[in-house]
């Protein structure tokens, strides 16, 4: 960019030197020529009405002090007196154009090269009582010689100016692009730097990538920490009950445990990395589409049915109501979503407490809603639990199996299908999960 700027000022000027040198050697030029003209003019009518004094040789150098040269020319062409010439070697004049003027308009002028070189002869002709014409002439400057003169100045001022407009362009540039590096410099301050208007929401894009950019480098940096700080529990134990089995300590019964242990570790290191696998699919997964048309009703309704096994074992009763209702979305992906919402309520749950689904349509927007009456999670953690890998209670969490990644995956599903996630809790008395679907393709039957 700098060298750029200075290329083109550089450029401008010296397009502006040789522009403002022609036109000021065309208009002294035309200055001149016209100042010529009349001094020849002027001396011509002087001449002729004082009556040409020619002849004589104190005449003709009274005549040539001046620097003019004096002609008369003969009705018939033939030079009657010069003087700077012997007449009698000289030509007939009658062409001559300026001649030729003079006997038609009773004067004349003209301007031609000069045999000198780099000058000009102008000529001006006045047509006599008689009917000879006098001419007088005079050498001057062309216009080339005028241009060629003024070469020495003409490159004196283009290197000057050339030196100015670097040492200009350089102060130029760095001041307006200083805002700019100070801006790439640091671009967390950027409202502090003296940027440029026009830049602003360049800037702030730029800032928002770059912050979305660190959070994200954040955000993995954790979430691999985690990861690896989560599997290295069931795999200690894996290793440790192995190692007990093969040291032959373990043996009978004891093996059997032992190998228990191993498989729940196991089973737990693959719901890990399952969850985990599937987080990773839903971030990078921005929109999925086409979405199908889903009964809500019934895919609530058969994860129920699934989960009624479940519900048993942690002596929870589960219950569903609702209409049947139709939204538009991933049948995997709510599947899982319902799924999760309903194994949380069973699983943070007391013995003899019960679980309700419910699918429906409120104030215009279809809703699904999981409410139980169990163990409830604390007002400062309402917020969180929707982090990955966050748990109220770490041993509760994992004692039932869970990851801390299931919400976290209930979370990137509703955004993924525009809906909204609200929650109620009280410690003790319960909590309620509402996802609230957009009101866009969605119809339910009344209630
Ligand atoms: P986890 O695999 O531990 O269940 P989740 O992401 O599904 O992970 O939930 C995060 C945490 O939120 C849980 O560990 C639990 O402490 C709390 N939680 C989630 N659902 C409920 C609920 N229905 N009742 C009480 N606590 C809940």
């Amino acid at each position: 960019m700098k060298k750029k700027i200075n290329k083109q000022l550089m450029l401008i000027s010296s397009m502006a030197v040789v522009i403002t040198v022609l036109l000021m050697a065309t208009v002294f030029y035309h200055i001149l020529q016209a100042q010529v003209i009349e001094d020849l003019r002027v001396y011509a009518y002087m001449l002729a009405q004082s009556g040409i004094p020619y002849g004589t040789e104190t005449d003709q150098n009274r005549l040539n002090k001046d620097g003019m040269r004096i002609t008369v020319i003969g009705a018939d062409g033939s030079v009657l007196y010069e003087s700077d010439a012997d007449v009698t070697a000289m030509d007939n004049h009658l062409e001559r154009p300026e001649v030729q003027e003079a006997i038609q308009n009773g004067e004349g002028q003209t301007v031609r090269r000069s045999s000198t070189m780099g000058m000009n002869t102008f000529y001006y002709t006045v047509l006599l009582d008689d009917g000879s014409v006098l001419r007088v002439a005079r050498e001057s400057h062309s216009i080339w010689s005028i241009l060629y003169q003024s070469l020495p100045v003409f490159l004196v001022t283009l290197i000057l100016l050339l030196i100015v407009c670097l040492v200009l362009s350089r102060y130029l540039t760095k001041s307006l692009v200083s805002p700019i590096e100070q801006m790439a410099a640091d671009m967390d301050h950027i409202e502090e730097a003296n940027v440029y208007e026009e830049l602003v929401p360049f800037a702030e894009t730029i800032k928002a990538q770059h912050e979305a950019i660190l959070s994200n480098a954040n955000m993995r940096q954790e979430f691999t920490a985690n990861v690896s700080h989560e599997l290295k529990t069931p795999l200690a134990a894996i290793s440790g009950y192995s190692e007990l089995i093969e040291s032959g300590m373990a043996s009978g019964q004891d093996a059997v445990r032992f190998a228990s242990g191993i498989h729940q570790s196991a089973n737990r290191l693959l719901t890990l990395i399952n969850d985990t696998i599937r987080l990773s699919e839903l971030d990078v997964m921005k929109q999925v589409e086409p979405f199908e048309e889903i009964n809500l009703y019934e895919l609530a309704r058969d994860s129920v049915e699934m989960l009624q096994i479940r519900a048993d074992e942690h002596g929870v009763i589960l219950s569903m109501e609702g209409s049947p209702c139709t939204v538009r979305g991933d049948k995997q992906m709510l599947e899982e979503l319902i799924y999760n919402l309903c194994d949380n309520a069973i699983c943070y749950n007391n013995i003899g407490g019960s679980v309700s689904v419910n699918v429906g349509i409120e104030a215009g927007q279809t809703i699904l809603r999981v409410r139980d009456t169990g163990i409830g999670i604390p007002k400062e953690s309402q917020e969180r639990i929707f982090e990955r890998f966050y748990r109220v209670d770490k041993s509760r969490s994992k004692s039932t199996g869970g990851t801390g990644l299931g919400l976290a995956i209930v979370k990137h599903i509703v955004a993924v299908h525009d809906a909204h996630i609200s929650l109620v809790s009280e410690v003790g008395r319960g909590t309620e999960i509402t996802i609230t679907f957009s009101n866009q393709n969605q119809s339910c039957a009344a209630l």
